[in-house]
Formats: C-alpha cells, sequence, structure tokens
C-alpha cells in the first residue's frame, strides 16, 4: 500500500496555529489602553496565514475591526461570513463605491471625487457611507495634506450620504527608537485632528498606531490601534521584542515524494549547480518551489528539518519542488542524520522537536523583511488549521 498523508492532493502545507494566533492577540489587547479598540489588519490574505479563519478567531480573541488592503479582500471576508467593520486601507478605483456600499466596506478616503461619488452612490441607496480620512502628515504615500484639511472636509461635508466613521495616519518610521521624524508626523497627527475638531468636524474613531507604534508608543493609542504583523507572531523590528512575547503563527511543512541515491558527481536540478560530493548522499524531493513562496534566490543558500536533523537544500529551487540532501554518511556519527523515506515530514519554517527554523532567518538570508516571507507562503500552499 502507497502511504497516505493530509492534505491528500499535495504534500506540502502551511500550518496555522490557532492558539498562538490568539495567544498573540491577548498581548496585544494587554499592551494596549483599556477601551482602546483593535483593528486587526488582515490584508494579503492575513499577511499569509489564512484572512476569513483568521479574522474570526481574532474576532474572538478581542479584535473588534478588521482592515485589508484592496476591495476583493473586504468582499471575501464577507462572503466568507465576517460581519465586523471592515476598511480599505486606501482609496478604492472610483467603480468599486456600490460594491462597497452593497458588502458595508468602508474605504479610504483622500480624493474629493471619490468622496462624492461614494457620497452621490449612498444617497442613491439610501444609505451612509462611512469611510475613513487619511492624513498624510509625512509618508508621503496616501492621505490628505495636513493644508488642505479643513478645504477638504468642508468640501465633501455638505453631502448627507457620507459619514466620517474615523481619521488615521500612518508612520514611516515607527520601528525606531526616539526618532525625531516619529515625532514629528505624531505632531502632526495631533494638531490635524484638534484643527479639525475645533472646527466642529466629526472624526470619528482616531487612530495611528502599527504593529510598532502600539508596542512602544501607548501614549498614541488614541481610540483604535492597527495590529498587523506582531498578530501572526512576528516581530516588526528588533526594538519590539524585548517589549512583547510573540509565538509564530505559521509554519511550512511537505513530505519527501522521492528519494534517489546518486552517484557521485551527478548534478541536481536545472542548470546542475550542484553536484553530488560523494557516495552515500541521498537526493529527496519535495512539493515546494517559487510559486509556493520558497524563493528561488534561497538555491543551495538554505535548510530545511527532516527526522530532526538539518538538511541543505541542493540545486536550483524549481516553480513547484525542490531537492534536499541527506547525507548518509553521517549516520554513524555523534549526531546521525537518518535516512530519509518517502513520506517523512520535511519543515521549512518552524519548529520540529528542539529544533525551529524562522521566517525571520530566511527574510534576513533574502535581505527582505519577515513581511514579505509571510505573504509569499501564503500564495498556493493549502493551509492546515491546528
Ligand atoms: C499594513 C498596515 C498596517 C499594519 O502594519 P503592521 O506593521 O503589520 O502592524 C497598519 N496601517 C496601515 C495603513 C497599513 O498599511
Amino acid at each position: 500500500m502507497p502511504k497516505r498523508f493530509y492534505p491528500e492532493t499535495r504534500w506540502s502545507w502551511v500550518e496555522i496555529d490557532l492558539g498562538a494566533l490568539r495567544r498573540n492577540t491577548s498581548e496585544f489587547k494587554k499592551a494596549m489602553r483599556p477601551g482602546v479598540r483593535m483593528m486587526a489588519v488582515v490584508k494579503a490574505d492575513a499577511y499569509g496565514h489564512g484572512a476569513v479563519r483568521c479574522a474570526k478567531v481574532l474576532h474572538s480573541s478581542g479584535a473588534d475591526q478588521f482592515a485589508v488592503a484592496t476591495v476583493d479582500e473586504g468582499v471575501a471576508l464577507r462572503e466568507g461570513g465576517v460581519e465586523w467593520p471592515i476598511l480599505i486601507l486606501s482609496e478604492p478605483p472610483v467603480d468599486c463605491v456600490e460594491t462597497l456600499l452593497r458588502y458595508d466596506i468602508m474605504p479610504t478616503v483622500y480624493t474629493e471625487e471619490f468622496a462624492l461619488a461614494y457620497g452621490e452612490c449612498a444617497s442613491s441607496m439610501n444609505k451612509v457611507g462611512d469611510y475613513h480620512l487619511a492624513i498624510d502628515t509625512g509618508m508621503n504615500r496616501i492621505g490628505v495634506k495636513p493644508v488642505d484639511l479643513l478645504q477638504f472636509r468642508h468640501f465633501i461635508d455638505f453631502h448627507r450620504g457620507l459619514r466620517c466613521a474615523g481619521t488615521f495616519t500612518h508612520f514611516a518610521t515607527a520601528d525606531v527608537l526616539d526618532d525625531w521624524d516619529f515625532a514629528l508626523q505624531a505632531n502632526r497627527f495631533k494638531e490635524a485632528c484638534k484643527a479639525l475638531h475645533e472646527a466642529g468636524y466629526e472624526l470619528g474613531l482616531v487612530h495611528c498606531d502599527n504593529t510598532p507604534a502600539t508596542v512602544m508608543h501607548p501614549e498614541l493609542d488614541f481610540d483604535m490601534c492597527r495590529v498587523g504583523i506582531g498578530l501572526y507572531g512576528l516581530q516588526p523590528c528588533e526594538l519590539t521584542a524585548p517589549r512583547i512575547h510573540l509565538d509564530p503563527v505559521m509554519s511550512v511543512r511537505a513530505r519527501v515524494t522521492r528519494v534517489v541515491n546518486p552517484e557521485v558527481n551527478e548534478g541536481v536540478s536545472y542548470g546542475f549547480t550542484y553536484r553530488v560530493p560523494k557516495k552515500n548522499i541521498q537526493i529527496a524531493t519535495i512539493p515546494v518551489g517559487y510559486a509556493d513562496g520558497l524563493s528561488r534566490a534561497l538555491s543551495n543558500r538554505m535548510e530545511v528539518i527532516v527526522n530532526g536533523a538539518r538538511c541543505r537544500q541542493v540545486g536550483r529551487i524549481c516553480m513547484d519542488q525542490c531537492m534536499i540532501a541527506v547525507d548518509v554518511n553521517t549516520a554513524r556519527a555523534i549526531n546521525p542524520t537518518p535516512p530519509v523515506e518517502y513520506g517523512d515530514l520535511v519543515t521549512l519554517i518552524g519548529r520540529d522537536g528542539d529544533d525551529e527554523i524562522t521566517i525571520d532567518k530566511m527574510a534576513e538570508a533574502l535581505g527582505t523583511i519577515n513581511y514579505e516571507v509571510a505573504c509569499r507562503f501564503g500564495m498556493r500552499l493549502e493551509k492546515m488549521y491546528v
């Protein structure tokens, strides 16, 4: 009988530890001031962790609202049964206004054209369109500049189809200690909110903290914090690590689909960038490739854990598969590498026994940040929730 494992259709998967997701959410609730709301950022399919499933767990652990990047992400949440407030973190194309209102998804607003089209559409549907106003306090990405704020609100506020449900900004340098640029953005935000308030405008929920600012700057919690990466157990920077304990939520695992014992000097994978250097090297294939988020740039530069031992990935990482080398020569050594068999469990990311390979380490090897590595593994691999 051939060996059978779950997932039946492909022996590679992303494992999502929902207990860790819950614990991380509680840690953030504890770090936030009492009464402050949590907007859980679940954009990019919850940073690769699966937005619908994660959103439900996040809500049951204390998240009040959800943030996504695109209209499609918002619709997917609604169709998956997520009933709580959803905000799109930038202003979507104007053609989306009807979809937004139909699905009750709040847009971020910073152009008059969009705001008025959204208000018009809301009125025609006998609704009031909630939106959040973005203020560009210095990052130069999105938002209304502080000097234009009062005029902007004056121009759109006559519209009865519009309601400001929130006012926010986003920091460019929240991950730097005692940063002058951060302080400047924070001050501009406070002054802008004060000016709007004094002019009689409704601000809705005021928010600016992302993960690092939630950890480092509770004085800037205002009404709500927008927490993303930290919920998934990943530290946004070295500064936050000593201040909040987080457990990684994502592991990436696979099973060996083939084992061969090639002759010395035989090549492995495209271009033969690896050649078998000696006798008794097993070459095992695992069904994970760059289309699954395992960057091809890691070819011959990463390790996996198999049967409690570290093994090198060898040869070029292909689109859907890659190979690892198991050195059976060490089988009689003090720390033996056991021979590998068809169906053996391989850990690419995560813990196996006492050993662990972190997303942070992989990101470092790639010259990128943990955010990107996590997102990429969400692309194609099946998710298993544990
Ligand atoms: C992505 C994003 C966040 C979350 O950032 P983290 O560093 O993951 O906490 C918050 N606010 C905005 C506007 C974002 O785009």
